[in-house]
């Protein structure tokens, strides 16, 4: 028999109400301690009174609920005490509670982990749980709901059981040579096999931007020393991450500050400042701190070109601007011209300092972000570099099923395919899935 858990589940720090769960065989014995009572109502909040089991002091005075398992989030009995959320009311129940016998403190994820140990969330939904959780845009939320939903699970369940019933069809003709089996049925199975192969590719498709959206696209900001790039970070961050200073090549270091454009999530980095090829001799820290940049600008998604508009742009700087890139012609304020053309972008005129065409720099990248997030059209179902890759390795193996010299062959690679895509969801039960699909079949019975 496990031990009983408890946490708190809702935020560190003061607030208006604390959420404390206790989940396991002894939580309605801990909540008889606190309460003196049976527990109350399945499902209903109930006002009770919170006493120390040893001293019988009053800690609080709150809402119970008693979710009696196995129809619970995590399957066993489960408690919550909705408490003040006072740091010390909070932990003079933790403390109660962790005189209890068989209770102890949960580690981290010790719930969901005992949902997933049950059967109420496969492997997906887990982690379209955990994104909620840290969901900072809309997009975010939006994705990671859609997998805690199911939307990954399903999909990767309608696949399994469309190959496990290829996989016992191919293993009867194996098994049972002598028996009747229609005939179309192998053109029918490798029909259907060769339209999941398809269905595959077309998630992987989407794998990518359903990877960017969990993470958030990435724009470097680079420029010349003292062409306003940190000024550009903070005054687009709104607050002060960036050490705005005089000299030249202060910012050594990336700094990074993560937005929400549109709701869809950007991580944004202010780089060391880039020196083109005819300045004088770098010091090592410099250099290193330009590599870096330079580094950072490869992986970047976009890149923000910041340039001072009272000087001459460099050319081995200008040299980086590519098609993801906007050129900010920045000081603007200092320098009444029209910002000129340059390797075929038009520079935005800037201030960082007085926030003129702050907007238009935001449209553009918020423009240039939707699209990249609308690209596929579809919306993504793959999320992860776990889940591509099995994608990919199951997609390889239907690849293959159709080329084997001999049927036994082809049902190893159905059942590696049937395996890889067990791994996404955290069930690998091949054996359960043809278990059911034979019973329909009753071939030798
Ligand atoms: P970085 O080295 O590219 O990160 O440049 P900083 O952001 O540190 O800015 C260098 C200097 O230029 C600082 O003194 C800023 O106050 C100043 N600066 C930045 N943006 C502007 C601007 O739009 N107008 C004016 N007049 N000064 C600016």
């Amino acid at each position: 028999m496990s031990e009983t858990i408890f946490a708190p589940s809702s935020g560190a720090g003061r607030a208006g109400v604390s959420v404390l769960r206790i989940s396991g065989s002894q939580a309605s014995t801990a909540l008889q301690s606190l309460t003196g009572q049976l527990p109350p109502t399945p499902r209903r909040a109930t006002l009770a009174a919170l006493h120390d089991p040893d001293s019988g002091e009053l800690l609080d005075r709150g809402l119970v609920l008693w979710f009696p398992g196995p129809a619970s989030f995590t399957g066993e009995d489960v408690v919550e005490l909705h408490l003040h959320g006072g740091r010390a009311v909070v932990s003079s129940v933790l403390d109660a509670l962790g005189r209890l016998p068989d209770c102890v403190p949960a580690e981290p994820g010790a719930f969901t982990r005992r949902a997933f140990d049950a059967g109420k969330l496969d492997l997906a939904e887990v982690e379209g749980l955990a994104d909620l959780i840290t969901a900072e845009t809309a997009a975010q939320r939006r994705q990671a709901l859609r997998q805690l939903d199911g939307g990954l699970s399903k999909r990767i369940e309608q696949w399994q059981a469309r190959l496990a019933r290829q996989l016992a069809h191919l293993e009867a003709t194996i098994d049972f040579p002598d028996e009747e089996l229609p005939t179309d049925l192998e053109m029918a199975a490798l029909n259907d096999i060769s339209s999941i192969r398809s269905e595959m590719r077309q998630d992987l498709g989407s794998a990518d931007i359903g990877e960017r959206l969990r993470e958030g696209l990435e724009i470097a900001i680079l420029g010349p020393p003292n062409a306003g790039k940190s000024s550009l970070l903070n005054s687009l961050a709104k607050r002060e991450v960036a050490i705005v200073a005089e000299t030249a090549g202060t910012t050594r270091d990336v700094v990074e500050v993560r937005l929400d454009l549109q709701g869809y999530p950007v991580t944004l980095a202010d780089t060391a400042g880039l020196r083109g090829a005819q300045s004088e001799a770098l010091d090592p820290v410099e250099a290193e701190g330009i590599r870096r940049s330079l580094e950072r600008a490869q992986s970047a998604d976009f890149k923000l070109l910041v340039f001072d508009a009272t000087l001459r742009p460099e050319l081995d700087i200008l040299s980086l601007a590519d098609a993801n890139t906007l050129i900010c012609w920045n000081k603007v304020d200092l320098a009444e011209v029209d910002p000129p053309t340059i390797a075929n972008h038009t520079a935005l005129p800037l201030s960082a300092m007085t926030g003129k065409g702050l907007p238009e720099l935001i449209d553009a990248l918020s423009n240039a972000v939707v699209q990249r997030f609308s690209e596929v059209g579809s919306e993504p179902v793959l999320t992860r570099a776990r889940h591509r890759r099995a994608i990919e390795e199951a997609s390889a193996a239907l690849d293959r099923v159709a080329t084997q010299s001999l049927p036994e062959l082809s049902a190893e690679d159905l059942r590696i395919a049937l395996r890889a895509l067990g791994r996404v969801v955290g069930r690998v039960d091949v054996e359960d899935l043809l278990d059911v699909i034979f019973r329909e079949f009753c071939i030798g019975k």
